[in-house]
């Protein structure tokens, strides 16, 4: 064809997600109630009931735009949190807030710095804005902050850091990233994705909000795909300084996130039993398919998140086993992990058959 994308677009290696169940029982002639899906770090258990609710009631007014602001959401958000309403920026997921920043921020001389096995979103709007991402090697598959500091240039703008990361759970300690925050130079902005922090115990969950008040370039960003489990509404929200929020808004679609989403938000936000409930099952979860795994002799990178990465090998061949006995996980050779498996944390029977056909497929 005689239309051609610039060069920087026509390089980009489109996002590879989980496979759908409905794929899956098409390809394999199964049955969707048959299929085990462990490959998005989706809810087990669901949505909160309250947001079930909200979501019902907000279905009747869908003819009408949703509002533009998220009032009703960033008043939720900024009493939850403890930030004003400026400094709050909403988006279609928390892959929106990643891509305002990129769009808000880079041009094409600019520079992006990101970890090694890191979310594999940086790339992606780095690259849409024809800017370079420079890709800092990983310590023990967790991110090496100080090679990332001293990989920062005059072009550089953003350093993303998943915290913890995907696909690896690997979690840095909080004194460790405020040290980078205190050297980091001023034109240059940090941007923290925290999609996991509500599965972190007390201990380990995150104070980045508090840090706010002392760095302007800080961009905190947080979903309701993972914990709170609505992924498929697609909803989450940045945190950061007033004027860097008012950049981001500038480049956002005036109705990017769509009426139904706020609602279930808002409800979400006000079930603290429900993120609670969650956690739980996901630490059991975790115990369970790391005793699975030590089981099977298979070592994994220890996780702070809802999933995690396990050592197989061959991770193409073992995955298309468990695809065709209706086990979905993640492989992540694209994270350049190819003898690694990502398994998002299930409910007990789900995790029990991926076990049980994981363990036949290496028993041979
Ligand atoms: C899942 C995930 C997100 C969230 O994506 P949404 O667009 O909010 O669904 C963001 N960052 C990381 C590291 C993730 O794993």
């Amino acid at each position: 064809m005689t239309i051609q994308a610039p060069q920087h677009i026509q390089k980009i290696a489109p996002y590879q997600g989980g496979k759908p169940i409905t794929e899956l029982a098409r390809e394999m002639n199964l049955k969707v109630e048959e299929i085990v899906k462990l490959a998005s770090n989706e809810n087990p258990l669901g949505i909160s009931p309250k947001a079930d609710y909200a979501i019902q009631e907000a279905i009747l007014d869908i003819a009408r735009y949703p509002d533009g602001n998220s009032f009703a959401l960033r008043e939720a958000v900024s009493n939850k949190f403890g930030v004003a309403h400026d400094q709050i920026v909403f988006g279609n997921g928390s892959n929106d807030i990643l891509e305002l920043v990129a769009r808000a921020y880079l041009s094409s001389d600019s520079e992006t710095i990101y970890s090694q096995h890191a979310f594999a979103v940086y790339p992606l709007v780095t690259q849409a804005m024809g800017a370079k991402g420079v890709v800092v090697p990983a310590k023990d598959f967790g991110h090496d902050l100080s090679a990332m500091l001293a990989a920062v240039t005059d072009k550089t703008r953003l350093i993303f850091i998943a915290n913890p990361n995907n696909p690896t759970g690997t979690l840095l300690g909080k004194a460790a990233l405020y040290r980078l925050l205190k050297q980091v130079p001023q034109h240059v902005l940090v941007v923290l994705d925290e999609a996991y922090d509500e599965y972190l115990s007390a201990e380990y969950k995150s104070e980045a909000i508090g840090w706010l008040k002392e760095f302007e370039n800080l961009v905190i960003s947080r979903t309701f795909s993972k914990a709170y489990g609505l992924a498929g509404l697609r909803i989450g929200f940045g945190l950061c300084h007033a004027q860097v929020a008012d950049m981001m808004n500038r480049v956002r679609q005036p109705f990017n996130v769509n009426s139904v989403a706020q609602a279930a938000a808002v409800a979400s936000l006000a079930d603290d039993d429900f993120v609670a409930r969650s956690y739980a099952l996901n630490q059991a979860g975790m115990a369970q398919l790391k005793h699975g795994f030590d089981q099977l002799g298979l070592t994994y990178i220890p996780s702070f998140a809802n999933f995690i990465s396990v050592k197989v090998g061959d991770a193409a061949g073992i995955n298309q086993k468990l695809l065709q006995q209706g086990v979905i996980v993640r492989p992540v050779a694209n994270y350049e992990m190819p003898e690694y498996l990502r398994v998002s944390i299930g409910l007990f029977s789900e995790n029990a058959k991926f076990l049980e056909v994981l363990a036949g497929i290496i028993k041979g």
